[in-house]
């Protein structure tokens, strides 16, 4: 991605995306993010170390671009404790991590977590997930290998709301679902050529710091595109529930402010972009931060304003199953009962169950944490907003000109 208008792209395919899906496209997401970002860590790199990385992986792009391959990403490890780093964990497996360099390439093991999109793509990218030092310098890796590769179990995330596929299953919605993983990395070996980092701790940093401008303005286009589906499924539940959508247009008008306003900042955050010498276009850091403190806070509201709309078949948990409204002796009485507009039992049933995996079930979006906890992001727009060069200016314009100092004690 060498310009804005190309980073604004991915922002406006990940809306598309979203529109057809219902869900995260992690092929389109972490793993673009993780090539785009390792473009510039490995020239980074190669100038300091005198390392080939870089060539490394443009042959394994161009690989990946003439075999049209999908590519996930991933960063998060399982952890273990949180206040401990990787080399002081119980289980030293916790994150995944170097085991051995041999003459043709590395091996590897440990697991990493949550992965979007990993059960659906050709390969996954892993790149280490925290700035690193010396102590947990085997922790610093990024390499890509095939999905099916021996050596790598993929557990399957799923949510009890996915699980209750019955019969004709109006429970489970049939368009979309969830596609994170857990990968399990068991003393796996990957040849040099698909190894991008082995141990350059110094380099991890810039891992995280390319990653997240470019991770958390794009990530405005998800949840944006998610709220225009709550919009829509909004309109059906007020139809369904025999009410004109328009009884509710000043709700939808407040959801598409809260939309639009992610959308915005992202695209914001990228214009007002870099270009890293190798040619990598990253987004303006302080306002991608500044986006993801919007993408963790204002989806809530979304799917608030959507439930306020549906009613209690939505929200209180209170909803037959398939199963009973299906059944041959009180099936039809339940079918009465939750018929309200002039479609049918069975269309209401399944407006409001998707209604409720938008707002309560798998279909949260992951907005709050998905490309790093909220805590974190404020770390950084704390760090990049200059306050004392601000108090100056501000001491300036009120014509004070003694200094005001922070109180001792
Ligand atoms: C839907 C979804 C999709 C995802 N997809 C991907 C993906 O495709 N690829 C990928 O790599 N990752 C993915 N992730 C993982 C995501 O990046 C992580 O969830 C995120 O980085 C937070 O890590 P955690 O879940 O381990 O939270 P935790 O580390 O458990 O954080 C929990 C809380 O504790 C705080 N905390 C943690 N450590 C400390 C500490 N040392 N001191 C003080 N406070 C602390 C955090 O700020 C947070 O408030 C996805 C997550 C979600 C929800």
């Amino acid at each position: 991605m060498r310009s804005a208008e190309e980073m604004t792209l991915n922002m406006l395919m990940k809306r598309e995306c979203y529109r057809q899906t219902g869900t995260c496209t992690g092929g389109l997401c972490v793993g673009w993010n993780a090539q785009n970002v390792m473009w510039a860590v490995t020239d980074d790199l190669d100038k300091e170390f005198g390392t080939d990385y870089h060539e490394r992986l443009k042959k394994w792009i161009l690989h990946s671009q003439q075999n049209s391959l999908v590519v996930a990403g991933a960063l998060s490890d399982a952890k273990g404790d949180r206040s401990k780093s990787p080399s002081k964990q119980v289980n030293p497996d916790s994150n995944v991590h170097l085991v051995e360099k041999r003459e043709g390439g590395i091996v590897v093991r440990g697991a990493k977590v949550m992965i979007c999109g990993a059960a659906a793509a050709n390969e996954i990218f892993i790149m280490s997930g925290s700035d690193y030092r010396e102590e947990d310098k085997d922790f610093a890796i990024a390499f890509v290998v095939p999905r099916d590769i021996n050596g790598l179990t993929l557990v399957e995330c799923r949510h009890p709301s996915d699980e209750r596929e019955l019969a004709d299953g109006f429970d489970s919605p049939v368009e979309t679902g969830i596609t994170q993983a857990y990968l399990l990395f068991d003393d796996v070996f990957v040849p040099n050529e698909r190894v991008f980092l082995a141990g350059e701790y110094k380099y991890s940093g810039n891992i995280i710091c390319y990653f997240t401008a470019n991770y958390r303005s794009c990530i405005g286009a998800c949840v944006t595109e998610q709220g225009d589906v709550m919009i829509g499924a909004g309109v059906n539940m007020a139809r369904v529930n025999g009410l004109s959508a328009k009884t509710f247009k000043d709700k939808y008008v407040h959801m598409a402010v809260l939309n639009e306003t992610t959308f915005g900042m992202g695209v914001g955050a990228i214009t007002m972009g870099w270009q890293h010498p190798v040619g990598v276009w990253f987004a303006n850091d302080l306002m991608a931060h500044v986006n993801k403190v919007h993408v963790a806070t204002l989806p809530y509201e979304v799917k608030r304003t959507l439930q306020d709309i549906s009613g209690g078949i939505v929200e209180t948990g209170c909803f037959p199953s398939c199963e009973d409204f299906n059944n041959e002796t009180y099936g039809q009485y339940v079918q009465d009962c939750i018929k309200a507009g002039s479609c049918s039992a069975d269309s209401r049933a399944r407006a409001a169950r998707f209604a409720e995996w938008l707002t309560i079930g798998a279909g949260v979006p992951g907005c709050m944490h998905g490309g790093g906890s909220l805590d974190g992001v404020k770390l950084v727009i704390r760090g990049a907003t200059p306050m004392e060069e601000y108090a100056v200016m501000a001491r300036k314009l009120a014509g004070i000109e003694e200094e005001i100092l922070e109180p001792q004690g």
